[in-house]
């Protein structure tokens, strides 16, 4: 192969295109990593419309964690005391198509589960899940996607009667008014933020960028206004200027009035909110929040963006329900550079949405609880009526419960590190522990779930398997497989469609190709919002990625637009009536607000080199480099009152666990916040979990986890010190943020 193989970035929903090259190309010396082996070569796809041939560090580093600490073959061990033994193909099906016959009869359907994850692909994801609910009768499929973005999910479906972000990333050079709130966009998503940026720069007296959080982090320092405001209380702050708005008249009453409910009972809420009680509540001042509305009020075109700072949280759904509220009280929706945009976190965690990929969803953005969508699945999937059960399944957190009660017999985890990811890691352990039965399916080994498993699966990954994924701006690229996967490593889709024909279901996964998988879920797309039926993988290999919607017969004007399709431009909502709904929500506050005992709110978030639990990035010379150890960040007031500084070790104790981190002094975080970041599980670093310290109280709608605050105590370690990788200091931290704009490559670049 001497050409480029075009395929998408696996790591962040920015979904990035990449080209990727051999290490050997003739008349070139071959491609090596530091330690001399051959490495492929990724540089940005000029071509992808998302990404206009840009990726950051990730992206273009991917390819040398390919052939390190790979999962070969399958493995087994009867308990977890024992050493893994390796065993064939064979032996591994019958072992699990055994225990999870047993386990169905004895303890019935509802006693197995399934944890999947957005770096599946699409084809991955929806043999999954039609195994689960379709064949063995249980709704317990969830993903990590739960823990990620379920409130914009619900948040979307209750306020515009769909899932499915209604805007695109041309809006990002479109606006008026960038509103980011609980986002670090430059650090986490940074080619969406890059696009923006450079709009930004250049139109810098027409364009604002307002951004909320609670710490000054690389996004908020690019910021016409920043309002760090206190942890958990978004919903004040957005209730407090749509006051504002309402005081000023800066609202749009046509709009209101013929495209949707429910405004009365919110302005009765928002009335609760006055800018001075509003201001004392977030921490800010009233000429602050009022500047906030201001840029949001005179802005004819309102861009708001969010990601993990929102939707982890007990309140995620009403969150993001406020969010929406403004863009309906201001008409900043359905039009060019307007609207509410979440990011997801993983590179398909979009595509999971439309695969059905939640325990509470079916395929094409249809419900379980909806007696319709699952009897038009059960007829596409030629099963008896009543094979879906109409109860959505355990989600994530639920899954661990049930293993702490006894309830699961049968856990099968893919693709995803629950022992670094959940809340509250040490009862999560303790869960894992207890399950008398648990299948690990993953690309790597070591990982820290991997010690809880019984049946090691080796998973090919990114690279190896053709499939799909789609972005957070609902383009779907196809994902070449352009090398051969280690070992005996199969697709994800094969394992879980060669257990169903075992089990008895022949006809429901006669797939022979990805491709095959990909035609059958478009199909049942057809008709829906996110309807991908024009959509096929020979289509996408020949004309590239392609947005939806993008249904199988195409009008003039959709085969026209092919990018930069935006929802709602016709100002018709998914909901009965065609109208959205206002949400009159209250503010409720953190889960575990800080106390006597906790004075300090933890909060937690990425780094712009690593990747959630690093199994791909702690495997990468130069991301090590860049991020060698996590880290406490404390304000310089707090430091003060506590006796220590930088470099000097803490230990942070919630009511749950505790973590022991070197300190960095910074003004850049609120006084009495914490920040650590999330990525170091027990593999990499000791006792510097962060999941150790947080808890996992849910919002009731969306059920995810608050994982993004949680009470701490900070006990200043005074004699003997942990040791561990050296800790860089705020300079040196800052000399590496800099490269972090030059480190947006172009795809001219090649990486190396
Ligand atoms: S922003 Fe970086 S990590 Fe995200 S898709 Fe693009 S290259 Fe990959």
């Amino acid at each position: 192969m001497t050409e480029a193989a075009k395929t998408l970035c696996p790591y962040c929903g920015v979904g990035c295109g990449l080209e990727v090259l051999p290490p050997a190309l003739p008349g070139k010396a071959v491609n090596r990593d530091s330690q001399g082996h051959p490495v492929w070569q990724a540089r940005g796809d000029r071509a992808h419309p998302s990404s206009q041939g840009m990726v950051c560090v990730k992206g273009a580093t991917v390819t040398e964690s390919l052939d390190k600490d790979r999962l070969k073959y399958p493995m087994m061990r009867d308990s977890l005391d024992q050493p893994f033994r390796q065993v064939t193909w064979e032996a591994a099906y019958d072992r699990i198509v055994q225990v999870l016959q047993t386990v169905r009869q004895t303890q019935g359907p509802e006693a197995i589960c399934m944890y999947g994850s957005g770096q599946f692909q699409s084809e991955d994801y929806y043999t999954a899940q039609k195994l689960l609910k379709g064949c063995l009768g249980t709704n317990n499929f969830d993903a990590n996607s739960r823990l990620c973005m379920s409130s914009a999910v619900a948040g979307y479906m209750h306020s515009l009667g769909s899932d499915g972000p209604p805007c695109c990333y041309a809006d990002l050079e479109l606006t008026d008014c960038a509103f980011l709130i609980g986002t670090n966009t430059a650090e986490c998503h940074p080619i969406v933020f890059n696009r923006f940026r450079k709009y930004h720069k250049k139109n810098k007296r027409k364009v604002k960028l307002i951004v909320v959080d609670p710490r000054r982090t690389e996004t908020a320092k690019d910021a016409d206004l920043h309002l760090a405001i206190r942890p958990g209380t978004d919903i004040t702050l957005l209730n407090g200027m749509a006051h504002i708005l309402l005081d000023r008249g800066q609202i749009e009453p046509l709009f209101i009035d013929e495209c949707t409910t429910g405004f009365a009972d919110y302005a009765e809420v928002v009335s609760h909110y006055p800018p001075e009680q509003v201001a004392k509540v977030c921490g800010i001042s009233v000429k602050d929040l009022k500047t906030a509305a201001q840029y949001w009020g005179e802005s004819e075109r309102v861009l708001s963006l969010w990601s993990m700072g929102i939707n982890q949280s007990a309140e995620g759904t009403a969150k993001v329900r406020t969010i929406i509220n403004l863009h309906l009280m201001t008409g900043t929706i359905g039009r060019p550079g307007s609207g509410p945009f979440s990011l997801t976190g993983q590179p398909n965690a979009m595509g999971g949405r439309e695969v059905g990929g939640l325990s509470h969803i079916l395929p094409g953005y249809r419900l379980v609880k909806n007696p319709q969508h699952r009897q038009e699945v059960e007829q596409a999937w030629q099963l008896p009526s009543g094979s879906i059960k109409p109860e959505p399944g355990l989600a994530a957190w639920d899954m661990m419960l049930g293993l702490e009660y006894g309830q699961v017999g049968f856990l099968w985890v893919a693709a995803t590190n629950p022992a670094v990811s959940m809340p509250d890691i040490e009862r999560t352990k303790a869960a894992l522990r207890q399950s008398p039965f648990t299948v690990y399916q993953d690309a790597y080994f070591p990982t820290e779930t991997a010690e809880f498993a019984h049946v090691l699966l080796p998973a090919a990954q990114w690279s190896e398997k053709p499939g799909t994924m789609t972005n957070s701006e609902r383009v779907v690229t196809y994902c070449a497989a352009f090398r051969p996967a280690p070992g005996e490593a199969k697709a994800d889709w094969e394992i879980f469609a060669e257990v169903g024909r075992r089990l008895g279901f022949e006809q429901q996964f006669a797939f022979g190709s990805a491709a095959e998988v990909y035609d059958e879920f478009a199909q049942l797309t057809q008709g829906r919002v996110c309807d991908m039926s024009g959509i096929s993988h020979q289509r996408l290999r020949l004309e590239g990625p392609i947005q939806w919607p993008c249904p199988a017969i195409e009008t003039a004007a959709t085969a026209a637009d092919k990018y930069d399709k935006r929802l709602y431009t016709d100002l018709i909502f998914a909901t009965p009536d065609g109208r959205a709904r206002f949400a009159a929500v209250h503010a409720q506050g953190l889960a575990e607000p800080p106390s006597a005992d906790y004075p300090f709110v933890l909060t937690n978030g990425r780094l712009y080199g690593h990747w959630h639990t690093q199994s791909r990035t702690g495997r990468i010379e130069k991301i090590v480099k860049m991020h060698p150890a996590p880290f406490l960040e404390v304000n310089p007031r707090d430091a003060q009152k506590l006796e220590i500084q930088s470099g000097d070790w803490v230990e942070v104790r919630s009511q749950r666990g505790q973590a022991k981190l070197k300190v960095l002094v910074t003004q850049s975080i609120r006084r009495g916040t914490v920040f650590m970041p999330m990525h170091w599980g027990f593999l990499w670093a000791e006792d510097a979990e962060c999941n150790a310290l947080t808890h996992p109280e849910s919002c009731p709608i969306s059920l995810q986890p608050e994982l993004k605050a949680c009470a701490v105590q900070i006990l200043p370690l005074r004699g003997e010190q942990p040791e561990a990788n050296e800790i860089l200091s705020e300079t040196e931290l800052n000399t590496l943020r800099k490269p972090l704009k030059s480190s947006i490559l172009s795809g001219a670049t090649t990486v190396r």
